[in-house]
């Protein structure tokens, strides 16, 4: 057994460290056994302390054996070493679980739904996960009623109520008011917010509610029958605070707007944006059929047919072809029209239904040397391969043999 000290004193980061034995582990690293620990082990969903014995890195911390192992990255020697515990981390903690006893009450104070489990983390918002049955039909909580519980749980904060814990037998926890009954059995820890909560925990925690600052809800998820609540805390909150107003603001500045107004703004973009689309996507066809006029008014006249042949530089295929379609429309054409993006060449060829042509047979004959490949209709055929600029030149040479036989 380690005789667990962070219970009655989360505040003692900086304590000498009776090493009695250094165990070699599977993975490589080494478990340090002592017989006293301040290092909070990872259980009942919240993580482990990190920090430094003598010389080596407390990497992980794990309950084992019904004793604690404290992982680390390098041998030490038994003995008494300097420990102390990542200070930040701790609080973090802390106050995450603070918040998360208190935000637990305050959905069952305002709203009547239980919370099943909890899930604390320092450096990511922590969770709760409610009942979704309970929650409501639909597994959802509106905005408003998370903003009622927030606001609550927040007062309890604002006054500072003393948390304490201490210990209860079997025997005593029928007398005692839990918000949820323990899960294990003999000597019980209760953590107690005063005049507030009363829950069996065996994590750390504020000494007060003040010390837990301000916590925030960020989202929820719905996640099989259960609804969760993803919340932030004390240190966390402010460095999220932070980074949602430095977005926030970002944004007001580039769109010279309040920040009451950045989503008014960006709706006014977003409607300006789609008409402008619009109104780009209609240029564009007008454009197009304007160009197709111009390409089969230069058309080659081949017997009853008429060849329109041209080559573009990095031209977007999906507009190459879309100007094909339109040079397919007009009666006896016959088109061929490439792009050349330095090195790929996209081809696309199409045939007017009454010139009796297979634009497929065309694109064939034109890809074939090139050992490219494409296919399609016998309307409109697209394909590419590789290709230089020799090749480019002699692209469209024996077209014309080709319609005229
Ligand atoms: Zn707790």
């Amino acid at each position: 057994m380690t005789e667990q000290l962070y219970f009655d004193d989360p505040l003692t980061l900086d304590f000498t460290a009776e090493v009695t034995q250094v165990l070699a582990l599977p993975d490589g690293r080494f478990g340090a056994v002592l017989p006293r620990t301040y290092f909070y082990p990872t259980s009942g969903g919240q993580e482990h302390d990190t920090g430094s014995l003598g010389p080596a890195r407390v990497v992980d911390v794990v309950k084992r054996d019904g004793g604690i192992l404290h992982v680390l990255d390098r041998e030490i020697d038994p003995g008494p070493h300097p420990a102390r515990i990542d200070g930040a981390r701790r609080f973090r903690h802390m106050q995450h679980h603070t918040g998360q006893h208190i935000l637990s009450a305050a959905f069952i104070e305002v709203l009547g739904i239980n919370s099943l489990s909890a899930n604390i983390n320092g450096d990511t918002p922590s969770t709760i996960d409610l009942d979704a049955g309970q929650a409501s039909i639909t597994g959802a909580v509106s905005g408003s009623d998370l903003n009622r519980v927030e606001t609550f749980a927040n007062g309890i904060l604002f006054e500072d109520r003393r948390v304490s814990s201490y210990y209860v037998s079997d025997a005593e926890v029928p007398t005692i008011p839990f918000r949820k009954p323990p899960k294990v059995s003999g000597r019980i820890r209760v953590v107690e917010v005063d005049g507030f909560d009363v829950t069996p925990c065996g994590g750390t925690h504020c000494l007060s509610t003040g010390m837990v600052g301000v916590l925030k809800i960020v989202r929820t998820e719905r996640v099989n029958q259960k609804l969760r609540i993803h919340f932030v805390a004390g240190a966390q909150a402010l460095d999220f605070f932070q980074r949602v107003q430095a977005a926030a603001q970002g944004a007001a500045v580039r769109l010279d707007s309040s920040l009451d107004g950045v989503v008014e703004n960006v709706e006014r973009l977003q409607s300006q944006l789609k008409q402008a689309n619009f109104d780009l996507e209609n240029l564009r066809e007008i454009a197009l059929e304007a160009e197709a006029g111009e390409l089969a008014g230069a058309a080659d006249v081949i017997g009853t047919r008429r060849l329109v042949t041209a080559r573009f530089e990095g031209r977007d295929p999906a507009e190459l072809r879309t100007l094909a379609q339109k040079l397919r429309n007009r009666a006896g054409t016959v088109s061929l029209l490439a792009a050349f993006d330095g090195r790929k060449l996209s081809l696309v060829a199409a045939c007017a239904d009454d010139t009796g042509l297979d634009a497929r047979d065309l694109l064939q004959k034109h890809l074939a040397p090139l050992g490219g490949r494409g296919g399609g209709e016998a309307a409109l055929a697209q394909g590419g391969g590789p290709a230089d600029g020799r090749a480019l030149e002699t692209l469209f040479d024996n077209t014309k043999g080709y319609l005229e036989g």
